[in-house]
């Protein structure tokens, strides 16, 4: 049985039928990219998972548990925004320890939890500066340490690269890659980015008109293309 399971996920805003019946199963520790062009329906499909946006009918299984009717807060995944979404009157050690002070964890765990994941991103000697005081990449570090202290299930990221300049782009997308493997942790990534897509995949699903047109190693995407959308649009990565 796989990690991750999505059955018959449907999502309409009004008459705009975003996605229909869309399925696909991830296995544990896997880096997924969800890829497509802007407007597709691929921050609707990432809130849907995370229980942020009602759906129309769906079944959604992580680790053999139905979470379908399960609250965001209970669903034990971590999410980051590409506007990283920081609390602005807090340091970057309360924005961190935000999910762990809702869950009541003890003074001490909660100190030692932090401190070791501020070493994981690399934000050592930040503890105590405000979001503001912080760039791009640094603010981004911060929303992705305060998605995995709480140890979520599923980590889903959307388009936490869009925002920063081309080196830091290059450097947090390695850093994220690198982090995702030494937790083994289970990841969607969404992007309209190819070639980011190209670079960190484990498999992509390629999203069009409301549906999973391809999916598969971005190699097979790429070189074996199941359909003219899919190459022209995979096509400007060079
Ligand atoms: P993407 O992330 O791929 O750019 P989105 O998931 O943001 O695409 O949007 C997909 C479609 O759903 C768009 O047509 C968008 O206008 C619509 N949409 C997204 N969120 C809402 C909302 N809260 N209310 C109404 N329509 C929405
Ligand atoms: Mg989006």
């Amino acid at each position: 049985m796989s990690y991750v399971s999505v059955e018959g996920l449907s999502k309409a805003f009004g008459q705009n039928q975003v996605f229909s019946d869309i399925g696909f199963t991830i296995e544990q520790g896997e880096f997924i990219t969800l890829l497509g062009p802007s407007g597709c329906g691929k921050s609707t499909l990432l809130r849907s998972i995370a229980g942020l946006n009602p759906v129309d009918s769906s079944s959604l299984t992580v680790a053999g548990q139905e979470i379908t009717h399960l609250a965001p807060q209970k669903r034990e995944i971590g999410m980051v925004f590409q506007s990283y979404a920081l609390f602005p009157n807090m340091s970057v050690s309360d924005n961190i320890a935000f999910g762990l002070k809702m869950k009541s964890v003890p003074a001490e765990e909660m100190a030692r939890k932090v401190s070791r994941i501020i070493e994981l991103v690399e934000l050592k000697g930040k503890e105590d500066c405000y979001p503001h005081q912080l760039s791009g990449g640094q603010c981004q570090r911060v929303a992705l340490a305060r998605a995995l202290v709480v140890e979520p299930r599923i980590l889903l990221l959307d388009e936490p690269l869009s925002a920063l300049d081309a080196k830091i782009r290059k450097n947090l997308r390695i850093q994220i890659r690198a982090i995702q493997k030494e937790l083994n942790l289970t990841t969607i990534f969404v992007t309209h980015d190819q070639e980011e897509a190209m670079l960190m995949s484990d498999r992509i699903f390629l999203m069009h008109g409301g549906r999973i047109v391809q999916s598969g190693t971005p190699e097979s995407i790429y070189t074996q293309p199941a359909n003219a959308f899919v190459a022209g649009f995979m096509g400007h990565y060079n």
